[in-house]
C-alpha cells in the first residue's frame, strides 16, 4: 500500500487551510479542546464523570454486558428494522416503561439519538417548538433538525412558555431538560407541565441527569413532579449516566413509542444499541432496583460538595440532583485549576464556551453514591487548595 500522501497541485489556498487559523484563535482564547490519555485504571477520584450511583464497573454490570456481548455478539449488526429486535432489547424497554411508571419505551444508540428521535418525531412544520435557553445540545439540534419553528424561552421561566404558547394555534411541544447539564439546576416540571395542558401542548423532558437520581428510588424527575405515566408528557434519558453503560430511551405513552418506530430517524437509519450496553444497562438498573438507596446518597454526596465549596467561599451551585458548578474567572484559569486537581488526584470536569449558556467557564463536580465522607471532605479539599487566587 502507499503510504505517502498524494502530491496536489492547486492554485490559491486549500479547503481546510482555514481550520488552522481557527485553531489558532481558540489557542490563543483559552478555549482549545484536547484528548488526554485515560488510564483503564486511573488513580484519579473521579468526579468528572456521570456514573453517580458508581455502577459503572459494579460486578453484575460488567459480567451481565460481557455475557450479552457473548451471546448476541460484539454489536447489534443493523437497525432493529431490519435485522430484528432481540429478546435483550424487548425485556430492557419493559423494565425501563415498568420502572419509571411509562406506558411504553424505545431505546436508541445513545441519549443524543433518543432525543434527536424526540424533538423531530413529535414536531415538524406547523408545529411550535418552546425550548428552554439553557436544554441540552442534543435538544437544541432536535429542534433545527425538526424544521419547526422554534422559540428560546427564559431558563426555568413557565410564565415565559405560557406568553409564546398562548400567541399560538396550532400543535406545539415544550422541551425542557429536567436538569440542567451544567449548572444542576431541575426545571420547574409541574409548573411547565400545568402552562403545557392550558394549550393543549405536549411536554418532552430530557431526564439525562434526573433518570436514577431523582424521584422515588431513583425513578427520575416526572416520578418527582407527579408526572409518571401522564399521556400528554414524554421523557428521555440516557443509559449512560446513572446506568453506567451507553444508549438512551425514550419513555411515554405506546402511541409515542409506536410513532417513532415508523417515523425517528435515529431509530430507523441507526444500528440498534449494542448488546452488551443494553445487558450492562439491564443490570445496571436491576441493581438499582435492589438497592434504592443508592438514589438518595447521590443527593446527599452533590449537597456535601456545595456545603463544603460555599463554606471556604467558592461561588458553587446548589444542586437539585447529583451536578455541581463552581465558577472560575476565565477560561485559563479553568483549564489550570482543573489540571492542579488532577495532578492531586481528582478528576473534574472543565467546562468552557460554547459549551456553556452564559459564557462563564466553570469546573463541573459530579457526585457518586460510592464516595465515602473522608473522600468528600478530600476533594472540597483539593478543589479550594487549588482554587485561583484574587
Ligand atoms: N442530554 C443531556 C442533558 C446530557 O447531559 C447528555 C450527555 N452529555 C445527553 C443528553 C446525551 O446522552 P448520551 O451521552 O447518552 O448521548
Amino acid at each position: 500500500m502507499n503510504s505517502t500522501p498524494p502530491d496536489v497541485h492547486r492554485s490559491g489556498p486549500g479547503p481546510f487551510d482555514r481550520l488552522a487559523e481557527q485553531a489558532s484563535l481558540r489557542r490563543r482564547a483559552g478555549l482549545r479542546r484536547e484528548l488526554r490519555p485515560r488510564g483503564a485504571d486511573s488513580p484519579l477520584v473521579d468526579l468528572a464523570g456521570n456514573d453517580y450511583l458508581g455502577l459503572t464497573r459494579h460486578p453484575e454490570v460488567t459480567r451481565a454486558g460481557a455475557d450479552a456481548c457473548l451471546r448476541w455478539g460484539g454489536g447489534s449488526t443493523g437497525s432493529r428494522l431490519v435485522t430484528g429486535s432481540t429478546a435483550l432489547h424487548a425485556e430492557l424497554e419493559a423494565e425501563l416503561a415498568d420502572f419509571t411508571g411509562a406506558e411504553a419505551a424505545l431505546v436508541f444508540a445513545s441519549g443524543y439519538a433518543a432525543n434527536l428521535a424526540a424533538v423531530t418525531a413529535l414536531s415538524g412544520a406547523g408545529t411550535l417548538l418552546v425550548s428552554d435557553a439553557a436544554n441540552h445540545a442534543s435538544l437544541i439540534d432536535g429542534c433545527r433538525l425538526s424544521r419547526a419553528a422554534t422559540e428560546v424561552v427564559p431558563h426555568a421561566d413557565p410564565e415565559a412558555a405560557r406568553k409564546v404558547l398562548s400567541g399560538h394555534r396550532g400543535p406545539a411541544l415544550a422541551v425542557s431538560d429536567s436538569v440542567f447539564s451544567v449548572d444542576g439546576d431541575a426545571a420547574p416540571l409541574a409548573e411547565l407541565a400545568a402552562v403545557c395542558r392550558e394549550f393543549g401542548a405536549g411536554l418532552l423532558v430530557d431526564d439525562a441527569h434526573g433518570f436514577g437520581v431523582l424521584g422515588e428510588g431513583g425513578r427520575g424527575a416526572l416520578n418527582a413532579a407527579g408526572l409518571a405515566g401522564a399521556p400528554d408528557v414524554v421523557c428521555t434519558a440516557t443509559l449512560s449516566k446513572s446506568l453506567g453503560a451507553q444508549g438512551g430511551v425514550v419513555l411515554g405513552p405506546a402511541v409515542v413509542v409506536e410513532h417513532l418506530v415508523n417515523a425517528a430517524r435515529t431509530f430507523i437509519f441507526d444500528t440498534g444499541l449494542a448488546p452488551a450496553a443494553a445487558g450492562a444497562a439491564l443490570a445496571a438498573l436491576r441493581v438499582l432496583r435492589r438497592e434504592p438507596e443508592r438514589a438518595g446518597r447521590a443527593r446527599t454526596v452533590a449537597r456535601a460538595f456545595h456545603t463544603g465549596l460555599t463554606a471556604a467561599g467558592l461561588d458553587a451551585t446548589a444542586p437539585d440532583a447529583c451536578v455541581v458548578s463552581v465558577r472560575a474567572p476565565s477560561p485559563e484559569d479553568a483549564v489550570a485549576w482543573a489540571a492542579r486537581c488532577r495532578d492531586e488526584g481528582l478528576a473534574v470536569g472543565c467546562f468552557r464556551p460554547p459549551s456553556v449558556p452564559d459564557g462563564v467557564s466553570r469546573l463541573r463536580l459530579t457526585a457518586r453514591c460510592d464516595l465515602t465522607d473522608a473522600e468528600i471532605d478530600a476533594a472540597v479539599g483539593v478543589i479550594v487548595r487549588t482554587a485561583p487566587q484574587g
